[in-house]
């Protein structure tokens, strides 16, 4: 690996995981953690939701809403108790940054939540963990546990007079929580299905109380902000995309892994990061076919785009998303059709049912995309298919809806000779076992 190539990481959120026990207190602070705390409590509330406008932190669980913004939503007037909560639910097929940096950091995230708490005037915040991963909710709540022995959290924190508790909470399993309205329902204790927005949660969240809801990552990268100023954080990343991501590469590539680095970067320059493409069979680097910038909800890309910033506009441009910047690789021995349909099963699996469009929608995309699979049908199948998708884009009550249909309609643009070559061949036309990605 060059050091020109290197020299585009910008480890801050991922600079201490090889720390030895880099989750403990000690390693933490050791490494200067809960500096940026001591710094916070020192500064008005306001001043910190202005340091964290001005760095242009964009939201990084997928959307991109402005966090600063988002915050200064929170009526300071309104009498109600205000709350935060992290959005620690991340289930999205490919992303996978949010669980490996509350492993190995959870006082990064534990201090942001602290710090972000104060700004925004809460006393009480949540950490909304996805129920499968145990060990995740353990080490957050030991991490939570070592804040308050320490005197980080709890009653007249350090002296300020701010007072909090915060609460680690085990989802139960469904992806459909991690959309942030169905997320509270989940938390007051009810079905996990989303409530109609607006009222956005920053007006009416949790107990109808103004609620700020944010990705881990972006709460995580808060501390930094406030140790290094919002200059340093806004001077990364592009006119519009500030900052620095974790971008999480994962499938045909020589080293999978997280890899931190300013937004605008490319793929390209990821792939070399990450040792290039795996070896194909004559031991080159195989081919690029095509990937996710942000999980399997944003329109697939292929090897033309390699070139193109990883940022909100310009993956916007090109008719996809940043999303949570799971950036999903497969090379020419991947079937599109099989991959999409692997996708398009865990959306009718994940769907809430709460809509018509995207409860019975997913359930007919399923079975048209199978039969494609399997080679029955007739061309005619695949507008079918695209109608399927257009009565559910924009018509679905979340987005789940929407994103279910992304993989599907970005790959028939790019592969619809794929599609037919099923048709043709009766069936698939990869030797299944030359594709090691869905066998
Ligand atoms: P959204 O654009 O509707 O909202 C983004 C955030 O901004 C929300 O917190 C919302 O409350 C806030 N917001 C938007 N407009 C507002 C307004 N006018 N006033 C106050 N607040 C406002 O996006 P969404 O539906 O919440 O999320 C969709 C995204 O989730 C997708 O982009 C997808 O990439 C991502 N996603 C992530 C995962 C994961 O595992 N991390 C899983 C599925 C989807
Ligand atoms: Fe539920 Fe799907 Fe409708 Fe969202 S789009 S409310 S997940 S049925």
């Amino acid at each position: 690996m060059s050091d020109t190539v290197t020299d585009t990481l910008t480890p801050v959120l991922t600079a201490n995981w090889g720390a030895e026990r880099s989750w403990t207190l000690e390693s933490y602070e050791q490494h200067g953690g809960y500096q940026a705390l001591k710094k916070a409590l020192g500064m008005a509330p306001d001043d910190i939701i202005s340091a964290v406008k001005d760095s242009g932190l964009r939201g990084r669980g997928g959307a991109g809403f402005p966090t600063g913004m988002k915050w200064s939503f929170i009526p300071q007037d309104n009498p109600k108790p205000k709350y935060l909560v992290v959005n620690a639910d991340e289930s999205e097929p490919g992303t996978c940054k949010d669980i490996p940096l509350m492993m190995a950091s959870p006082h990064t995230l534990v201090e942001g939540v602290i710090i972000s708490s104060f700004a925004i005037r809460a006393n009480k915040a949540f950490i909304y963990i996805r129920g499968e991963v145990l060990h995740v909710i353990r080490r957050v709540q030991a991490a939570v546990a070592e804040a308050y022995a320490a005197g980080h959290l709890g009653q007249d924190i350090h002296g300020s007079g701010f007072d909090l508790d915060i609460v680690v909470h085990a989802g139960a399993g469904a992806y459909i929580c991690g959309e942030e309205t169905a997320l509270l329902e989940g938390l007051e204790g009810r079905r996990g299905q989303p409530r109609l927005r607006p009222p956005f949660p920053a007006v009416a969240g949790l107990y109808a109380s103004p609620t700020v809801i944010n990705n881990v990552e972006s709460i995580a990268s808060v501390p930094s902000i406030i140790a290094n100023g919002a200059e340093w954080f806004s001077s990364m990343g592009t006119e519009k995309s500030k900052g620095y991501g974790i971008f999480s590469l994962s499938g045909h590539v020589t080293s999978p892994g997280q890899y931190e680095a300013p937004l605008g970067i490319t793929l390209r320059q990821l792939i070399d990061l990450a040792g290039g493409m795996r070896p194909g069979p004559d031991g080159q680097p195989a081919r690029l076919k095509f990937w996710t910038p942000g999980g399997s909800s944003t329109p697939l890309l292929t090897e033309e785009h390699l070139d193109l910033p990883l940022d909100f506009e310009s993956m916007g441009e090109a008719g996809t998303m940043l999303g949570t910047r799971a950036l999903q690789l497969f090379d020419e021995t991947t079937c599109v059709v099989r991959a999409v349909l692997r996708w398009t099963e865990f959306y009718k699996h994940e769907s809430c049912g709460k809509c018509t469009p995207c409860r019975e929608g997913t359930w007919w995309l399923v079975q048209t995309l199978a039969a494609l699979e399997r080679g029955e049908g007739s061309e005619s199948d695949l507008d079918l298919l695209l109608d399927q998708c257009e009565n559910i884009l924009g018509r679905s009550f979340c987005a789940l809806g929407d994103g279910a249909t992304s993989p599907i309609s970005s790959s028939i643009k790019f592969f619809r000779d794929e599609y037919l070559a099923h048709l043709t061949h009766g069936g698939c036309p990869f030797d299944p076992a030359a594709s090691t990605a869905w066998a």
